[in-house]
């Protein structure tokens, strides 16, 4: 089995098509990636970001789809609009799941990931079986306020596919699924990891990855979560800034 990944890269491994690779590979699937930027980033946090041309994304797409059999699909960090709509047109005629983890700003670092959210929204959302906004993003996405976890279950509906995650709120972490008009609640005891980087990569992709193998959705979100809670529990330390899961 096969997934295609469209992300950025980190060169310190933590996030982006390297993170989102080795999580891949622990599901059992091959991974065939597109980068759509480059970032100068350590541990610390990203320093600058430089997204690829995108007609240089769009025809690796295109010599990649016409070639290789995709089973779903994980995109990231876009860089730019003009990307997302590149993205958008070559993933038109995949019946592929999409897991697409709209990332506007890293963690540490004051760079945007990406140069237009709403014009890499207006061109990705209809395409997507679901998007993992945490808090600013659905915020962002839906022109909502999500503070509360009545607000994430309101931009969720807004999105309609939509995973929004709470992780930023205070208490218990609570993340809540939208599809097709249902929501499902998914409620987990937080886990302190400290400072953490690519946590979202890796919820995506594991997503993605049980989505490839043909779980329900909300089946897909709850085996990732439990996936994402045991690397919580083991967080890696590969530098001096923030630690990672993979
Ligand atoms: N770099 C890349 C390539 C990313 O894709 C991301 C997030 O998706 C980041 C950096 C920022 O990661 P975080 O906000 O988890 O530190």
């Amino acid at each position: 089995m096969t997934i295609l990944v469209i992300a950025g890269l980190d060169p310190s491994g933590g996030a982006g098509l390297l993170a989102d690779a080795r999580v891949a590979a622990e599901h059992g699937l091959r991974v065939v990636g597109v980068v759509t930027a480059l970032t100068v980033q350590d541990t610390g946090g990203v320093r600058a970001v430089e997204p690829v041309g995108a007609e240089v994304v769009d025809e690796q797409l295109a010599a990649l789809l016409q070639d290789v059999e995709i089973d779903a699909v994980k995109i990231g960090m876009l860089g730019s609009a003009a990307i997302a709509r590149v993205v958008a047109r070559a993933l038109e005629a995949t019946r592929a799941p999409i897991v697409w983890d709209p990332v506007l700003m890293p963690s540490r670092g004051g760079v945007a990931l990406v140069d237009d959210p709403a014009g890499a929204a207006a061109a990705l959302l209809g395409e997507v079986r679901l998007v993992t906004p945490n808090l600013a993003e659905a915020a962002a996405l839906t022109g909502l306020r999500v503070e509360s976890e009545a607000d994430m279950e309101a931009a969720a509906r807004r999105l309609g596919r939509a995973l929004v995650k709470g992780g930023h709120l205070p208490g218990d972490a609570v993340d809540v699924l939208a599809d097709a008009g249902e929501i499902v609640y998914f409620r987990e005891a937080r886990v302190d990891a400290g400072p953490l980087h690519g946590t979202g990569c890796v919820l995506s992709t594991a997503i993605a990855s049980n989505l490839a193998r043909g779980a329900r959705l909300a089946d897909a979100v709850d085996a990732a979560k439990t996936y994402l809670t045991k690397k919580l529990r083991a967080p890696l330390a590969p530098g001096r800034g923030a630690r990672t899961l993979v």
